[in-house]
Parts: C-alpha cells; sequence; structure tokens
C-alpha cells in the first residue's frame, strides 16, 4: 500500500492550523490563518488545501477538528455544520460538509476537544488505556471520553464543562459567568470566570492567593466526578489555565483527599499533562481522518 497523505485541520476560534501529514510525526506542511468570517476563513483554508496536493500529492481525506457546538450526526441533513456558536457570523456554518464537497474527498469531522482526546489516546499521554478522558482548561471547559479508541457519544459529544459542583466556601458570591447555568464548571473555572472574579489570569496572581485554592477545588471535583462515573486510566488536563504554574499538583492533592481513597485510579497518577503539546489539535485532524479512511475502506 503506497504512503497515504491527510489533510487536518484544528479549526479554533482565534485562529486556523491546517496541515498535510502521512503520520503523527511525519508533518509535512503546515499553515495557519487567523479566524475571521466563514468565508474567508474556510475559503483560505480549501485554498490552501486544493494547492497542497500539487505540491505533496492526492490526499486520502481530510480531518477536521473545530470550535463547536457541531451537528455530528451524519444522518442529519445539517451534518458538517457548526452549530448555534457563540463565535460571531459563525453560527449555522456548512463547514465539513462544504469541505468534502468541494474536494471530492472524505472528512472526518468532530469537535477540537473530541480530535485533541483521540489523538492523545491513540499517540499522546493516554496510550494503552482503555478508557482516557481529555478535559481543556482555557476560553471554555470541555472535555472527551474515550473508550477503547472510540470517542464517547451520547445524543452529541458530552458537555463535561457545564457540570455542576458544590461551591467552595469563600467563593459562595459570584455567580457565575456561563450564559445557561451561571456557576457551572466553565462558569466558575474556565478562564474568563477567573478574569471576572480576579481581574487577571490565574497566572499572573501570586502562589498563595486564595484563587489557586478555590480554582483548583473545582477542578478536584471534576476530576472525582469523572473518576466516580467511568474510572478513567488517565484524565489530561490541558488547556491554558494548565499552565499555570503549580495547579497540576494542587489539584491532584485535592482529587486525593476528595475521593478518599476509594477509587482504583490515584489521583496523582491519573492526572496527566497532554503528551502532545500544541501539535494535539492537528494530529486530532489527523486521527479524524484516518478514521475516516479506515470507516470508508470498511463497509
Ligand atoms: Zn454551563
Amino acid at each position: 500500500m503506497s504512503e497515504r497523505l491527510y489533510g487536518c485541520v484544528e479549526a479554533g476560534g482565534t485562529k486556523f492550523v491546517v496541515g498535510i501529514a502521512a503520520a503523527p510525526d511525519d508533518i509535512r506542511e503546515t499553515i495557519q490563518f487567523e479566524t475571521r468570517t466563514p468565508r474567508e476563513t474556510i475559503g483560505a483554508t480549501l485554498q490552501w488545501l486544493k494547492d497542497a496536493q500539487v505540491r505533496h500529492g492526492p490526499l486520502a481525506a481530510i480531518g477536521i477538528a473545530s470550535f463547536g457546538p457541531l451537528e455530528l450526526d451524519r444522518q442529519a441533513a445539517n451534518w458538517g455544520h457548526i452549530t448555534a456558536t457563540t463565535k460571531k457570523g459563525w453560527s449555522d456554518t456548512d463547514f465539513g460538509a462544504q469541505i468534502g464537497r468541494e474536494l471530492g474527498l472524505p472528512v472526518g469531522f468532530d469537535t477540537d476537544v473530541n480530535g485533541a482526546a483521540i489523538a492523545e489516546s491513540r499517540w499522546g499521554a493516554g496510550r494503552g488505556k482503555t478508557v482516557c478522558v481529555y478535559v481543556t482548561i482555557g476560553t471554555g471547559i470541555g472535555g472527551g471520553a474515550i473508550i477503547d479508541g472510540k470517542p464517547l457519544y451520547g445524543l452529541s459529544h458530552p458537555e463535561m464543562g457545564h457540570i455542576r459542583l458544590p461551591r467552595h466556601p469563600k467563593d459562595m458570591d459570584f455567580p457565575g459567568i456561563c450564559s445557561f447555568h451561571g456557576d457551572c464548571l466553565e462558569g466558575l473555572a474556565s478562564g474568563p470566570a477567573i478574569k471576572a472574579r480576579w481581574g487577571v489570569s490565574l497566572s499572573d496572581l501570586p502562589f498563595d492567593h486564595p484563587a489557586h485554592d478555590i480554582i483548583s477545588w473545582y477542578l478536584a471535583q471534576m476530576v472525582v466526578t469523572l473518576q466516580s462515573i467511568m474510572e478513567p486510566g488517565c484524565i489530561i488536563l490541558g488547556g491554558g489555565v494548565t499552565g499555570t504554574s503549580g495547579l497540576l499538583s494542587r489539584i491532584r492533592a485535592k482529587a486525593g483527599e476528595l475521593g478518599g481513597g476509594y477509587f482504583r485510579g490515584r489521583a496523582d497518577e491519573v492526572i496527566v499533562s497532554p503528551g502532545l503539546g500544541d501539535r494535539a489539535g492537528l494530529l486530532g485532524g489527523l486521527a479524524l481522518a484516518q478514521d475516516i479512511v479506515k470507516a470508508v475502506d470498511t463497509p
């Protein structure tokens, strides 16, 4: 079998990263675009992928790991669309289906979080685990669960950022910023929720500021909730907020306490950093492209 090449798209709310890859350690070329209007950004992506095939040869498929929410049901008339998003101008955007039509190629399409979760479970920190959860804590909070190599879907992708939690005793007054739930996890512990309370990001607050305790306590509760539901072999914590120095060890210690020694997975072993670093998004696109080829090959 000749080597297959894939087009990979990491579609974020502020930037798009597009690339050509044969394997995770064989990325041939990448480019970044600022996320502007759908017409400009998807247009630039399409053009680059067309031109790239002249330089590199034909592609087998495209994988798109996108900001959401997304329509992922392949039977739905609007499969491949970004649906009702808070990103201005992008609601009801035909994205995955349009790329497939214009390039005449199969398209794997999923959330950026699920894409990164699949990539981490296949090639990164989740390798070899039957159940692996990836959570990103940044502008929002989102999580994907990979079970036996496949992302968990219910009616749609999970919305782990919106779990409800007891309030930290020193954080009772803040109403939370989630426009749907107020003080859900995302409303309390995302980057914007931290800025709304303390004016700066967590990493800009002194090490002994109470915010570190409060935020790590909420994230530890999330960990214990995930352990209660599925005892994952690993919980990978990524995203801008988790770059805060010392945060991961605080979460490990608190999750250990809150779990009371009950779970098989020890918090200090289960909670890990991403193994793929900032390549997880683009490699998510690669994993989705590989999977769609496999699905087409095996009817
Ligand atoms: Zn919410």
